[in-house]
């Protein structure tokens, strides 16, 4: 399973974080492996924005041209409610990618950076599943299991994965880019706390007819967010939050195949649902919608790690944080946290700098998240902000497709300053 050099860092899960951390590591010189435990990378459109910072870490990585080359550009962020257009926030002239931020598939960011992992020479050993970590002061001890196909069932053959072979073995670094159910956490025992309250929302991906230009459109109706997407290739996603709706956390489980396999027991999600949002909730959204190729209902938790990790394991990515969709924060900001750590951890494998470098990784995350899950603490109307800005200031807050001072910069548009 593991080649014959011993890595000295292991990555575990290939979604964006993992796989950005694993090309970020390998292109310091550090000899790195990346497992997961599914058999290919994600399916569909997911978290499909890219914020300027991850344009920026592109950019870095010599890939904002591929990048860009299949991006959908906004130029604009309108907001409405049901009555039509209420505030906008526009692309700067000075911006440096000509778009407040990139619409791409998630599914097409992940296989762009499995390519550009392949092409330095790492190869995602899929079907890999981190079963046991013991982490020590300076090294950990991890358990992998290679996960097999095998057709079990006598009257009715079905196929299942079972563990074909288990390996152990003593690792420098690990980072855990396993997502919101991580693994890694868990054997770290570190608690991961709701920090706000979970949201439901109807993903319809559509075909349309409509114009949409280089605009995202947010729709605050009825006390609800909605988001219209515009895509490549004459497509867009709606989605509406749903009220009084549960869903299981499986609804959060990434699927691996493209094809819809039908749209469970969620009548939410029926055309004539679609046709119904739509009426209440933006009556000015006066486009036929042609074929429904993707829905979904999706149970969006707000939670955050105790902490980052300790010693030799550390998490980056939604095994750290998870939160609302809107602003596509957990997956941006993840990229950020994968470029950062392997920055720290090349520094401590190749120069020898302290470990206690990482500890300071885990003051920035804890201080940031805080801050972007509780962003409505820490802006404020100024005396800019129309009356419409300030009733709906914290719902637009967590709609903003930026972090930091990105963040603050798009808020500032609308008068809404940091305190
Ligand atoms: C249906 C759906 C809709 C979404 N919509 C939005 C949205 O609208 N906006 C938004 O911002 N975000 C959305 N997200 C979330 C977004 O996809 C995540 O924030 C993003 O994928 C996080 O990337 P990651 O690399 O941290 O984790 P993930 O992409 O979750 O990758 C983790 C990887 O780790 C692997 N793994 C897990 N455990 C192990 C183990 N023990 N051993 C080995 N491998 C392991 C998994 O197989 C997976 O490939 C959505 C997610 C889903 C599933």
């Amino acid at each position: 399973m593991f080649g014959k050099r011993r890595p000295e860092a292991l990555v575990v899960g290939a979604g964006p974080v993992g796989l950005f951390a694993a090309i970020q590591l390998a292109k310091q010189g550090i000899r790195v492996e990346i497992i997961d435990k599914d058999w290919r990378t994600g399916a569909h459109s997911y978290a499909l924005a890219l914020h300027p910072s991850s344009l920026r870490l592109f950019e870095e990585l010599g890939l904002l041209g591929q990048v860009l080359d299949h991006a959908h550009l906004l130029k604009t962020i309108g907001f409405y409610d049901a009555g039509g257009r209420r505030a906008e926030i526009r692309t700067p002239d000075d911006n440096a990618f000509g778009g407040l931020a990139a619409v791409l598939r998630q599914e097409t960011l992940e296989a762009m950076l499995e390519d550009a992992l392949k092409a330095i020479g790492v190869h995602v050993l899929w079907n890999n599943e981190l079963s046991d970590l013991e982490s020590y002061s300076d090294g950990n001890r991890v358990t992998v299991d290679h996960l097999v196909k095998e057709t079990v069932g006598y009257a009715v053959a079905h196929t299942e994965w079972t563990v074909g072979k288990t390996v152990r073995l003593d690792v420098p670094l690990v980072i855990g880019a396993d997502g919101h159910r991580s693994t890694v956490r868990r054997r770290l025992g570190v608690d991961f706390e709701p920090a706000g309250q979970t949201r439901h929302s109807a993903v319809f991906e559509c075909k349309t007819n409509a114009d949409l230009g280089n605009e995202m459109k947010v729709v605050f109706a009825d006390g609800t967010t909605n988001v219209l997407w515009p895509m490549q290739d004459g497509r867009c996603r709606w989605s509406f939050q749903l009220l009084d709706h549960a869903a299981p956390e499986q609804t959060r489980t990434k699927d691996r195949l493209s094809e819809q396999l039908g749209t469970g027991e969620y009548p939410v999600l029926s055309e004539e649902s679609l046709r119904h949002f739509l009426k209440e909730r933006a009556p000015w959204f006066d486009a036929s919608i042609e074929t429904i190729l993707w829905r979904i209902v999706v149970r969006f938790e707000r939670r955050m790690a105790g902490c980052f990790g300790r010693d030799r394991v550390w998490l980056a990515g939604d095994a750290g944080h998870v939160t609302g969709p809107v602003g596509m924060q957990s997956m941006n900001v993840g990229l950020r946290e994968a470029g950062e750590l392997a920055g720290i951890v090349a520094a401590i494998l190749k120069q020898g700098e302290s470990p206690t470098r990482l500890e300071e990784y885990n003051r920035g995350r804890l201080q940031e998240w805080n801050c972007l899950l509780n962003l409505q603490d820490t802006f404020r109307p100024g005396d800019t902000a129309s009356p419409w800005v300030r009733q709906f200031a914290d719902q637009i807050l967590s709609c903003l497709p930026a972090s930091g001072t990105d963040l603050a910069a798009l808020a500032g548009q609308l008068g809404l300053r940091p305190e």
